[in-house]
């Protein structure tokens, strides 16, 4: 891999179509750079903004390739992009992250598996496979969750007993699960993490998350958590960009427990939900900083540059957009999505707060 950085006017490929690629492709023009996007739908938000879309099926090696052709790096923006497309790719041009972080981040097990080999903690847990393995279990009470394809409390079941967690798994089609020890958090929060082409790392401040019916609510930063907390969890998320040897940029959610422990929960190699409120209140966003590592350029500064507070809005939440933009402490982001469904994420507002270093000399 040539260590040459790319010059702004290059084109960035990016793989998906939705309001991260969107935000990737934004901080992508102001840095100069033009995206071309690849994404099955028609109306891709993530196209809206970007100099060109290649639409085609993740499968459609022909298409991969037309848009390989004209880009530059390629990048993704969902850790589900089938590992053949990324490998397709990676033929024609480089891809960042690259392979090896979506094999490791699309199977839990494996993923469960990558932490604990990198010394990186987890709850208990144990592969769920067959009628031996319920009969077995000890992870319990647990959560039940398909290896492959759930996201957003997707194909798992809270599971208090064997026998309920008998049924929960014939209701996720006896596919292969793995069975989590329900874990009694204080709270979760989640560490993202750039490393450049050089290898430098550098994570952003840690962010505590509230989830909802599995979907995240709100990021809040600086979190209000003890120093060695935050140490823990800044050192688990440079040490997973490090074992992955990515170029780009990785979140990891964990959870800190009632007592002080941090266990690793699940990672997604691209900018992450948790990290909007670098857009607004950060001296890089993660999406600049995707770019920067992508294309070789030196990594960011990640200074809070107020405290924030990040709120999704979903569904029908968006409608009530004059009232953000009323509100002088309130920073709008809108994803141009069309159909407000439920549980779609329309966008997202940052409140941001009276800034860090203006409380620090009042105080
Ligand atoms: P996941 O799809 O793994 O991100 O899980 C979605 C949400 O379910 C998490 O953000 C937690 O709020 C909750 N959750 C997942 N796994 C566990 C666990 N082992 N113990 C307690 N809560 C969990």
């Amino acid at each position: 891999m040539s260590a040459k950085p790319l010059s702004p006017g290059s084109t960035i490929g990016i793989l998906g179509g939705g309001q991260l690629g969107r935000m990737t492709a934004l901080a992508a023009a102001r840095l100069g750079y033009r995206c071309i996007v690849f994404a099955p739908e028609a109306d891709s938000v993530a196209a809206q903004v970007s100099a060109g879309h290649v639409r085609g099926a993740y499968d459609d090696a022909a298409a991969l390739a037309r848009f390989a052709g004209q880009v530059d790096v390629i990048t993704y923006e969902f850790e589900n992009v089938p590992e053949a497309a990324v490998a397709e790719c990676q033929r024609h041009r480089p891809v960042r992250p690259g392979v090896r972080p979506i094999h490791v981040a699309q199977h839990r097990l494996r993923e469960k598996e990558f932490f604990r080999g990198l010394g990186i903690g987890t709850a208990d847990y144990q592969p769920i496979a067959s009628d031996a393995d319920v009969a077995a279990a000890t992870a319990l009470p647990g959560v039940l969750k398909t290896c492959t394809e759930g996201y957003d409390g997707k194909g798992q079941a809270r599971v208090a007993s064997r026998a309920e967690l008998a049924a929960a798994w014939e209701r996720l089609g006896r596919r292969e699960c793995i069975l989590e020890a329900l874990v009694d958090f204080r709270c979760e929060i989640s560490a993202i993490v750039a490393r450049g082409l050089d290898g430098t790392t550098r994570a952003f401040p840690i962010g505590i998350n509230d989830h909802r019916d599995g979907i995240l609510r709100t990021t809040t930063v600086p979190a209000d958590l003890p120093a060695a907390t935050l140490a823990t969890a800044e050192r688990f998320g440079l040490e997973l960009a490090r074992g992955l040897e990515l170029v780009g940029l990785v979140a990891l959610e964990m959870f800190v427990t009632r007592d002080g422990r941090v266990l690793a929960n699940e990672m997604a190699p691209r900018p992450h939900n948790s990290g909007h409120w670098t857009i607004d209140a950060c001296a890089t966003s993660q999406f600049e900083q995707l770019v920067r590592a992508v294309c070789g350029l030196p990594l960011g500064p990640v200074e809070v540059t107020a405290a924030s507070r990040m709120e999704n809005l979903i569904g029908d939440e968006a409608a009530g957009w004059a009232r953000y933009l009323a509100d002088p402490t309130a920073r709008l982001h809108l994803y141009g999505k069309g159909e407000a469904r439920p549980g779609r994420k329309m966008g997202h507002v940052t409140y941001v707060l009276p800034s860090a270093a203006g409380r620090r000399s009042t105080t």
